[in-house]
């Protein structure tokens, strides 16, 4: 199925029941990043990592410290 992309006005193709899509793939990047730009700091990527790290030591009655969680992270261990 088909719908018209409300950032550049472009026919796409969307998978079928995907209603959510309201954007080609290309407006859609440039719409995620206009608003990191506009309205996400730098910090909050971390804060959001940290959030994460207090969410897994809590799961798991570990205490990683942020850098060790985000090392395992990396490597795709956690
Ligand atoms: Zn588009």
């Amino acid at each position: 199925m088909t719908k018209k992309c409300t950032q550049c006005g472009k026919e796409f193709i969307i998978p079928d029941g995907a209603k959510a899509f309201k954007t080609c793939t290309q407006g859609n990047r440039n719409q995620q990043q206009k608003r990191k730009l506009k309205t996400i700091p730098r910090s909050e990527g971390l804060d959001e990592h940290l959030r994460e790290l207090k969410e897994y030591n809590k799961q798991n009655h570990t205490h990683l410290s942020y850098g060790k969680f985000m090392a395992l992270r990396e490597e795709g261990l956690i």
